[in-house]
C-alpha cells in the first residue's frame, strides 16, 4: 500500500496523510495536485508533498485519496524545501504557504472547468449523483465546478466529478471559468491579389493609389503600412499588429477600415502571449561608467567567496545598469534570474527598459496581473527550463524557477517586503537569500539607503559590501537646505500655511525656468484629525482606536486602518457647536494651498487615494515625466525608484511627522524616507535644492539627512539597538493576540506572557499595549521576545508550541486570535 502526505489549504497540521487507489500508485507523485476528503464533507485540492510506504498509525482510518488532478506537477523539488523553510522560519503551517505561494487559477476550486467527453459510453451503470452530473451538461460541453453544484443542486459535486473523471467520462482542464482564453490579437497584412511582387502585385497596388488621389488620409495609411511592415520585400516582411499601425500612423481605425473595404488590406486574428511585450530588435546594454565598472567588478570579486552582496549606491548612481549587466552574463550563462521590487516600483518605465534589453525572456509578475496572466508565467517558468528574467514582487519568490542563478532584490530596506497579513508573515529579502542558496545562486542587494540590518551584515563580513558614491554623468547630490517652521510661525512669518517663504520662492524659480517640484507629506486625506473648537470633541472610528481624518474631497471622515467612513458632521455631536477646526494636514490640503500659491502651475496628487488602480498610478507618473504637470504632491509612493529627468526642487513639508512615532525603526526609517525623496531632486547639468521644512532643524537626525551622513546614522542607531536588544542584535518575534473580548484578552495574555516567561526568562517583554489598541473591533496585545541572534530557531519554536498548547487548555482561550510575527518590520 502507498500512502501520499499532502498539504491542505489549512493552517493546522503541516501535512496529511492519504492512501493512494492502486489505480493511481503509478501516477501520484510529488508536487501534483488531488482531491481529498477533509472534515465534515469537504473536499480540497491538495498538493503531494511525499509518496511512501508507513503506514500511519492514525487511530482513524486513512482516507483514500479522491482523485488526480495532474499528469506531471505543478511544482519544481526546490520548491516544497522553499516552502518548509519558509513555514518553520516564520512559524506557520504549510497550508500558508501553499496558499500565498499558488495563484487561485492553480488552486482550482469552484472557478475549475469540467470538460464532458462526447465519447464517453458507460460500460456499468452510473451512480445516480453521476447521472445526475452527466446530465447537467446537456447541451453544454463545459461547466465550472461552481455551475455544476447550481445546475445539479448538488452540494458537493467535486468528488462526483473526480469519479466520472476515474471513468473517462469528464476531464478535468486547468482553464478557468472567467476562461484561460488565449489572449488574441488583431493583425493587419496586404491581400493576397496584392503580393505577387513581381508581376501584377505592383501594378494593381499602383491601380489602388491611383484610386487614393481623392482619399489623401487612406493613401498616407496604405504607405505608412507598406513602410513598417516591409510588405513589398518578402525577405524582410513583418507582422503588423493594427493597434502598432495605427499608432504610428496617427491614422483612425475609420481610414483603415476603408483600406479594409477596398481590400487592398485585409485583417486577422491571432492569439499572442500575454506576457510579451512586443519589441522589433533587442538593444545591448549600455556601457558602463567608470565609476559604474568599477563597482561591477568588485560585486564580481565579492561573489567570488560570498553568496550575497549589498551595493550601496546613492540614488541615481545608475544600479540598475550594474544589475542588467549581471543579469545579461547569467542569462548567457543558461540560468534564470528573479529581479524583486516592491509592489509599487514595478512600472511601465522599468518594464520596458528589461523588454528592451532582454525580449522574449521577460516575464513580470504582479499581483495587479490577472490570474489568467500569473498562471501564464507559472506555466511558462514549470514547462521551460532555459533561461528566463522574472521581475516581480515579493511572491515571484514562490514561481517554479528551474535553476536561478541570480536574485536581485532592488530597495533592499523598503518594508513592504515584509509581508504582514495574512500568514506566512516572510520578509521577501531575507526568503530571497534563503532561495537562492537552495538554488547555489547569488543574491545582490541593492539600495540607496540600505536597511540597519544589512549593512550590519555586509560590515561584519555576513555579506560583501561595495559602494557607489557618485551619480551616473557626474550629477551632483542636491543641496539639502532646513527650514526652522516653529521658528518662522513664532515670528508671525509663516501664518496659515503649509509652505515656508523659501519653498514658495524655490518653487517659483523652478517654474519659471520650466522645471518641475517634489513635495512630500506622508499623509494621505485633508487633516488627520478633526477637533471641535468649544468642547474638544474628536470623532473617532467605531471599530478601531484611531481618529477619523477627513477627506474634503468628498467631505467624509475615513478610518485608515478599516475604511470606515460617514459623512462630515454639520455640527458637534456633543455640544452642537458648528465651529470644527482641522488638526495636521495631508496631502489634500496641500494641493488646496497651491492651487493658489501657484495658480498658474498644473498639480497633481500621488497617494492611496488618486492612485488606486495600476493605470491611475502610471497615468500620474507619465504625465509628470513628459510635463504635463509641474507639481508632483505626493506620500512615500513618491519614494520608491522613480527617475524624474526635470526635478530641480523638492519640498518636505513636515519633517518631525516621520521621525516621531513609537517604534525602534523610527529614524531609520525617516532618514530612508528623507534621503530617497531627496534623491528625486536634481539633473545632470544642475543641482537639486531640498526644502527640509521641520521645527527641529537641529535634531540630529536632520543634520545627518543634510549631509547624506548614512554612516553616522548607522552609528548611532547601532548603539542603541545593541543598548536596547533590538535587531541586528536580537531577533524579535511578536506574538499577536486579539480578541473582542477585552478582558478575556488582558487575562489570557499575562498568563501567557507568565508561561513564557517561566521558559524564556527576560527574553519575554510585556504583555504590551500597541499604540493603536484596537482595529477591526479587535483588542490588541502583543508578547514581544527578545531572542539573541546566534541562537537556533528550532528550540524557540519548541517553546512556542508547547506554551501554545497549554494555553489551549484555558476554555476562553478559544475566544483569542493568536499569531506570531517573526522578524517584524
Ligand atoms: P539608481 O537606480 O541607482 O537610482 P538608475 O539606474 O535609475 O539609478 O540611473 C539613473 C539615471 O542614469 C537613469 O536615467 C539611467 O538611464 C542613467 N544611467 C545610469 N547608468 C547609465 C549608463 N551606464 N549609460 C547610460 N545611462 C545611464
Ligand atoms: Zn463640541
Ligand atoms: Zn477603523
Amino acid at each position: 500500500m502507498k500512502y501520499a502526505d499532502v498539504i491542505l489549504p489549512l493552517p493546522l497540521e503541516n501535512s496529511y496523510t492519504y492512501s493512494i487507489p492502486a489505480d493511481l500508485e503509478q501516477a501520484v507523485i510529488p508536487g501534483c495536485r488531488v482531491i481529498v476528503h477533509f472534515g465534515k464533507k469537504r473536499y480540497y485540492t491538495a498538493i503531494v508533498m511525499e509518496v511512501h510506504e508507513r503506514k500511519p498509525d492514525s487511530q482513524y482510518e486513512t482516507k483514500e485519496i479522491y482523485a488526480l488532478l495532474d499528469a506531471t506537477p505543478v511544482l519544481r523539488r526546490p520548491q516544497l524545501r522553499f516552502w518548509k523553510w519558509i513555514a518553520s522560519y516564520y512559524l506557520c503551517k504549510l497550508g500558508d504557504v501553499y496558499k500565498a505561494a499558488l495563484p487561485s487559477g492553480l488552486k482550482l476550486e469552484s472557478e475549475t472547468a469540467v470538460t464532458y467527453n462526447e465519447a464517453f459510453e458507460a460500460d456499468g451503470p452510473l451512480r445516480p449523483n453521476e447521472q445526475v452530473v452527466l446530465d447537467a451538461f446537456a447541451g453544454v460541453l463545459k461547466l465550472t465546478v461552481s455551475e455544476l453544484e447550481k445546475k445539479t443542486g448538488l452540494r458537493n459535486v467535486v468528488p462526483v466529478v473526480a469519479s466520472l473523471m476515474a471513468k473517462g467520462a469528464v476531464e478535468v482542464s486547468e482553464e478557468l471559468k472567467r476562461g484561460f482564453a488565449p489572449k488574441m490579437q488583431t493583425f493587419i497584412r496586404l491581400s493576397e491579389a496584392y503580393k505577387d511582387v513581381e508581376t501584377h502585385g505592383r501594378a494593381s497596388l499602383q491601380s489602388v493609389f491611383d484610386e487614393l488621389k481623392r482619399a489623401k488620409k487612406q493613401e498616407l495609411l496604405l504607405v505608412c503600412f507598406l513602410d513598417l511592415s516591409h510588405a513589398l520585400n518578402p525577405a524582410l516582411t513583418r507582422e503588423l499588429s493594427k493597434k502598432e499601425l495605427l499608432e504610428n500612423s496617427h491614422c483612425s481605425p475609420a481610414t483603415l477600415d476603408g483600406l479594409l473595404k477596398r481590400g487592398v488590406l485585409e485583417s486577422y486574428e491571432k492569439e499572442v502571449g500575454r506576457l510579451q511585450v512586443p519589441v522589433c530588435r533587442l538593444q545591448t546594454p549600455s556601457p558602463l561608467s567608470p565609476a559604474q565598472e568599477k563597482a561591477y567588478g568588485e560585486i564580481h570579486d565579492v561573489f567570488g567567496t560570498k553568496d550575497v552582496c549589498l551595493l550601496h549606491g546613492v540614488t541615481s548612481s545608475g544600479k540598475t545598469e550594474i544589475y542588467i549587466r549581471l543579469i545579461d552574463e547569467v542569462l548567457k550563462m543558461g540560468r534564470q534570474v528573479l529581479y524583486l521590487l516592491p509592489e509599487i516600483a514595478i512600472t511601465t518605465q522599468i518594464t520596458e527598459r528589461l523588454a528592451k534589453l532582454f525580449g522574449d525572456k521577460l516575464l513580470v509578475y504582479h499581483s495587479k496581473f490577472s490570474d489568467n496572466e500569473r498562471v501564464e508565467v507559472w506555466n511558462r517558468l514549470l514547462h521551460t527550463d532555459g533561461p528566463m528574467l522574472v521581475l516581480g514582487v515579493r511572491s515571484s519568490l514562490f514561481l517554479p524557477f528551474k535553476d536561478l542563478g541570480l536574485i536581485v532584490v532592488d530597495e533592499e530596506h523598503e518594508n513592504t517586503y515584509k509581508q504582514q497579513d495574512p500568514a506566512p508573515r516572510y520578509h521577501a529579502r531575507n526568503a530571497a537569500i534563503v532561495l537562492a542558496g537552495m538554488h547555489g545562486a547569488k543574491t545582490l542587494l541593492g539600495s540607496a539607503t540600505p536597511s540597519i540590518d544589512s549593512y550590519f551584515n555586509a560590515t561584519t563580513g555576513k555579506y560583501g559590501l561595495v559602494e557607489l558614491t557618485t551619480r551616473y554623468g557626474d550629477c551632483l547630490m542636491p543641496e539639502i537646505l532646513p527650514v526652522d517652521i516653529k521658528e518662522l510661525r513664532r515670528k508671525k512669518i509663516m501664518k496659515d500655511t503649509l509652505f515656508s517663504p523659501i519653498l514658495v520662492e524655490k518653487i517659483n524659480m523652478a517654474l519659471e525656468r520650466g522645471e518641475q517640484a517634489i513635495l512630500f507629506q506622508n499623509r494621505r486625506g485633508f487633516a488627520p484629525v478633526i477637533e471641535c473648537k468649544s468642547c474638544g470633541w474628536v470623532p473617532h472610528c467605531v471599530n478601531c482606536d484611531v481618529s477619523l481624518t477627513y477627506h474634503k474631497f468628498r467631505n467624509e471622515l475615513v478610518c485608515h486602518y478599516c475604511g470606515y467612513k460617514i459623512q462630515l458632521p454639520r455640527q458637534c455631536p456633543e455640544c452642537q457647536s458648528p465651529e470644527l477646526r482641522t488638526m495636521g494636514f495631508g496631502t489634500e490640503m496641500v494641493e488646496e494651498e497651491i492651487d493658489t500659491l501657484f495658480p498658474a502651475a498644473k498639480v497633481e496628487r500621488l497617494d492611496f487615494d488618486t492612485a488606486r488602480t495600476r493605470t491611475a498610478y502610471e497615468r500620474i507618473i507619465a504625465d509628470f515625466e513628459k510635463g504635463k504637470t509641474q507639481i508632483l504632491i505626493g506620500t512615500q509612493m513618491l519614494s520608491k525608484g522613480l527617475d524624474f529627468g526635470n526635478v530641480s526642487v523638492v519640498g518636505i513639508l513636515n519633517a518631525d511627522s516621520l521621525m516621531n512615532f513609537p517604534d525602534f525603526r523610527a529614524h531609520e526609517r525617516a532618514f530612508q524616507l528623507m534621503v530617497q525623496v531627496s534623491g528625486r531632486a536634481g539633473r545632470r547639468d544642475k543641482r537639486g535644492t531640498v526644502i527640509l521644512q521641520t521645527s527641529g532643524p537641529d535634531h540630529p537626525l536632520i543634520r545627518m539627512v543634510e549631509r547624506f551622513a548614512y554612516k553616522e546614522m548607522v552609528r548611532l542607531q547601532l548603539g542603541e539597538r545593541s543598548m536596547f536588544r533590538y535587531p541586528p542584535y536580537y531577533r524579535l518575534i511578536v506574538i499577536v493576540l486579539r480578541s473582542r473580548n477585552d478582558s478575556i484578552l488582558q487575562e489570557l495574555s499575562v498568563l501567557y506572557a507568565d508561561n513564557l516567561r517561566r521558559r524564556l526568562g527576560e527574553r519575554v517583554l510585556g504583555p504590551v499595549t500597541p499604540p493603536i489598541t484596537r482595529v477591526q473591533t479587535l483588542h490588541i496585545r502583543k508578547i514581544v521576545l527578545k531572542i539573541e541572534i546566534a541562537a537556533a530557531i528550532a528550540p524557540v519554536r519548541e517553546i512556542l508550541e508547547a506554551v501554545h498548547a497549554e494555553m489551549q487548555r484555558y476554555l476562553p482561550f478559544k475566544q483569542l486570535i493568536v499569531h506570531y510575527d517573526v522578524d517584524p518590520a
